[in-house]
């Protein structure tokens, strides 16, 4: 096997699904080894000792601690910093998500077409639990403004399955301690021209009595950050080379510049 996907799971008071999100994480077969990168954002539920055991149990994990409850987007950056694949993959720590999408989510990443592969639970026709209409225009309108800013027709930029290219997610600054990570990084990405592929996934939702966090404030937060990074992230150069041909394939003459 060549290569390695090296998946990221922020944990905060997910006792009831980590070990299965784990079990399920690890049973995917892929074309690349996988290493688990777990961080349990300062759980007070019985969550930090069930980590604790899975790490015993599993060579190919690792478990990290966070003093205080500081965020998704905090738990992800420090589970990025001990990244040691090739391509890392942010997985929430709940069910909502199935891993069996990662071989989706890696086939543009390791035919070299990509750096950055979004699963939309919008495009495509994997099955998604239907749920709460609000919350479902709020995302939309999300995506909207955030594909406003940052010039990328992204069908879900909230979707919780990002998958990078490891070089290029440790190489972007991040700030945002919660939820305010998913229009940051998409915004970034975007700005620094990378190639962004989108693949359909499934979704299997959860309501809030199942322990769903996100709330309308980090709605606001989001708006916030759409704003304020659209305003100050410059724009890197654009590329020399034809950037969206995989390695191998050429044109007959190149473009003129
Ligand atoms: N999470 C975290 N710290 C927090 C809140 C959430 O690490 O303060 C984790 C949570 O355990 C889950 C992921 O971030 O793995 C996304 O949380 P949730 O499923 O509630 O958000 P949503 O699916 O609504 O985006
Ligand atoms: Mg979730």
């Amino acid at each position: 096997m060549t290569g390695k996907l090296s998946v990221v799971i922020p944990v905060y008071n997910e006792r009831r699904t980590l070990r299965a999100i784990v079990a399920r994480v690890q049973s995917v077969t892929l074309p690349v080894e996988k290493e688990i990168i777990c961080v349990d954002d300062c759980s007070t539920d019985g969550t930090t000792e069930i980590l604790r055991e899975l790490a015993d149990t599993y060579p190919n994990l690792r478990a990290f601690f966070q003093p205080a409850n500081r965020g998704k987007g905090a738990a992800l950056r420090e589970g990025f910093k001990h990244a040691t694949g090739d391509y890392v993959i942010v997985q929430d720590a709940d069910l909502e998500y199935d891993p069996e999408d990662y071989r989706q989510m890696l086939t543009p990443l390791l035919e070299g077409k990509a750096d950055v592969v979004y699963g939309s639970r919008f495009m495509g026709g994997q099955p998604h639990r239907v749920l709460y209409f609000w919350h479902s225009m709020g995302n939309w309108l999300l995506t909207l403004l955030s594909n406003m800013v940052s010039d990328l027709n992204l069908t879900d930029m909230e979707t919780c399955y990002k998958a990078f290219r490891r070089e290029v997610i440790q190489a972007i600054p991040l700030e945002q301690d919660r939820f305010g990570f998913e229009p940051e990084i998409t915004i970034k990405v975007a700005r620094r021209r990378l190639r962004v592929y989108e693949v359909g996934i499934s979704y299997y939702g959860r309501t809030y009595e199942e322990g769903k966090k996100i709330g309308w404030k980090d709605g606001v937060k989001a708006l916030w950050c759409i704003a304020k990074y659209g305003l100050t992230v410059p724009y890197a150069p654009r590329p020399e080379t034809e950037q969206y041909l995989p390695p191998g394939v050429q044109m007959d003459e190149p473009n003129p510049r």
